[in-house]
């Protein structure tokens, strides 16, 4: 049996507001084991990469500025149906359409400082966890 493997980021606003311990406990408390985790800053160029496939969309210029304006922690997690289960467990990307208990309910203020990213599909969660740590960066 496969397990399976998503990818996740803090985004500035968990870190500036003090929430990353309390989101890896929740994180580690619904069953993921971390994988790779790595404390970081994306360049305005990094960012833009990173969210391409949203570049036709009308909020990509404040979301590239907005996930380059502080550090992030970057994740790959791994959990039996891990991409479905970790989306679960964040929440919608509007909090405030976000369930109770939810990441992103707990956590997030607003639609674009929303806490926390997790990837949307197996292939995207393999593209996103590429993108940020080698071989050796796995345990
Ligand atoms: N976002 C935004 N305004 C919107 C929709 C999305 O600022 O109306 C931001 C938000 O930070 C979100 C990210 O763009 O997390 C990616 O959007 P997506 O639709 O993929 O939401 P997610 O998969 O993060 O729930
Ligand atoms: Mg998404």
């Amino acid at each position: 049996m496969r397990t399976d493997r998503t990818f996740t980021m803090l985004k500035p606003d968990a870190i500036q507001n003090g929430y990353v311990g309390a989101i890896l406990d929740k994180i580690t408390g619904a069953g993921f084991k971390i994988v790779a985790l790595k404390y970081t800053k994306l360049s305005k160029e990094i960012a833009g990469e990173f969210y391409a496939v949203h570049s036709e969309r009308p909020f990509y210029g404040e979301l590239v500025n907005y996930m380059s304006s502080g550090p992030i922690v970057a994740a790959i997690l791994e959990k039996d149906n891990a991409v479905e289960d970790f989306r679960k467990l964040i929440g919608a990307t509007d909090p405030a359409k976000a369930d109770p208990g939810t990441i992103r309910q707990l956590y997030a203020k607003s639609i674009d400082a929303n806490a926390v990213h997790g990837s949307d599909s197996d292939e995207n969660a393999a593209n996103e966890g590429n993108f940020f740590f080698s071989q050796f960066e796995r345990f």
